[in-house]
């Protein structure tokens, strides 16, 4: 029965057509021979059993008509009904090609070959696990973990060796916490798709020359790459000057204001004498002024009337900020240039600090500004790899983060 374009029709089936509607079985060469209902610890579980009946057609390399050599007796977790458990069982007819002297296993319509679940099975089990932890898709569709991670593990590979990154140009490069024990994984994402394109561990230059070969291995080209966005840390920043040689370095807003609140935050723990009135204000420093609740902007306005050190890291740090909302790049080079003059001159000695390194990646800073690199993709970055930390409870491997964080991706541009 094929579904028509618009509108839909009913039409009187048997109840062996009805059953195979709802399996999705819908072909003729396939017939319900017998079923078996029941209970299992419980549960509601059905068995299905399918013959062949088609005919064993012709072979695919010498098109010479194939015989049926022999069946092997297969099954396959399919989709719950309802409440019901589902399998399909079925004897697969194993054909024999007299021109190429071979025997191989037919194909069914309801499976990819050599796994032991239907695809509308998998289907569904994809689209809970990329918004569940495994543990909780495990206890819901009554299905083990080992069938699951297999299907992660499946859908990762055909992700990654499928991948031609023949197009990347302008690439961003992060690291992030892998759960505990300070394990640090560098994640690189095309800028303008979000598309992660390579995950690998640790932190330092030589992952950069990681994500150069895993380039050449699908397609890519390093002297493509002409755009990289990344924070402030040496290693990236050597390793890309050693390993993509046509590239220009970004540094994107996130990072510049990240860096410029970690010195104000420094300042306001050092000016910290008595108790508690500089580590109540501590979010209200940190936060984009036109967010402050009027209680924030109060105590902000106290605590700057009261300690010149933190006043002026702060008005440092927010007219660092208000460089971004120039009309033009031009200005903002002449902004960031006094900036530099006045920090040098005045600033705290972590702010004195930026300056020198603001100094130092001066084009960098402005090129962000130029080629439109923003803040609110990192932003998703950041959001999409906790929300997998928390999904990657329960896979038993030690790449799980990295698995998720590719398969996650994958579902998304499916
Ligand atoms: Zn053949």
């Amino acid at each position: 029965m094929i579904p028509p374009a618009n509108g839909y029709t009913c039409e009187s089936i048997s109840l062996d057509d009805a059953m195979r509607f709802v399996l999705g079985v819908e072909t003729d060469d396939w017939e319900i021979t017998s079923s078996e209902g029941g209970f299992y610890d419980g549960v509601k579980v059905l068995h299905v059993h399918l013959s062949y009946v088609g005919s064993p057609g012709v072979c695919p390399d010498c098109r010479t008509p194939l015989t049926i050599h022999d069946y092997k007796e297969r099954e396959w977790r399919h989709e719950n009904l309802g409440e019901t458990v589902c399998y399909i069982h079925a004897k697969v007819p194993r054909c024999r090609c007299s021109g190429c002297g071979t025997v191989t296993q037919m194909k069914v319509p309801w499976a990819e070959p050599k796994v032991t679940y239907t695809k509308r099975f998998e289907a569904v089990a994809v689209r809970e696990m990329s918004r569940k932890p495994l543990a909780v898709v495990s206890r819901e569709m009554r299905v083990s973990w080992r069938v699951l991670d297999h299907i992660v593990d499946r859908r990762v590979r055909m992700h990654l060796d499928g991948m031609d990154l023949n197009w990347l140009r302008r690439i961003r490069i992060d690291e992030t916490s892998a759960k505990k024990n300070h394990r640090y994984i560098t994640l690189v994402t095309d800028v303008d798709s979000g598309m992660i394109v390579f995950i690998c561990k640790g932190k330092n230059s030589d992952v950069v020359g990681e994500f150069r070969e895993w380039l050449l291995a699908h397609n890519g080209h390093p002297e493509n790459i002409t755009v990289v966005s990344c924070d402030f840390g040496k290693n990236y920043i050597a390793g890309v000057g050693q390993f993509l040689p046509n590239a220009h370095m970004v540094f994107d807003p996130f990072h510049l204001i990240q860096l410029a609140n970690k010195k104000l935050d420094g300042d306001r723990a050092s000016g910290q004498v008595n108790g508690q009135r500089l580590k109540s204000v501590r979010y209200a420093l940190l936060k984009d002024p036109g967010k402050l609740t009027l209680e924030e902007r109060e105590a902000l306005l106290d605590i700057t009337a009261d300690n010149e050190v933190v006043a002026k890291s702060y008005a440092m740090k927010e007219s660092l900020r208000q460089m971004y909302d120039s009309p033009s790049v031009e200005v903002a080079a002449d902004h960031l240039a006094r900036w530099v003059e006045w920090v040098e001159k005045e600033g705290s000695r972590a702010f004195r600090a930026l300056a020198k390194t603001v100094r130092t990646h001066f084009d960098g800073i402005l090129l962000a500004i130029e080629t439109g690199v923003n803040n609110a993709y990192q932003e998703g970055l950041n959001a999409k790899v906790q929300f997998s930390k928390r999904l990657a409870n329960g896979y038993h491997r030690s790449d799980r983060l990295s698995r998720i964080v590719y398969f996650r991706d994958s579902c998304r541009f499916v």
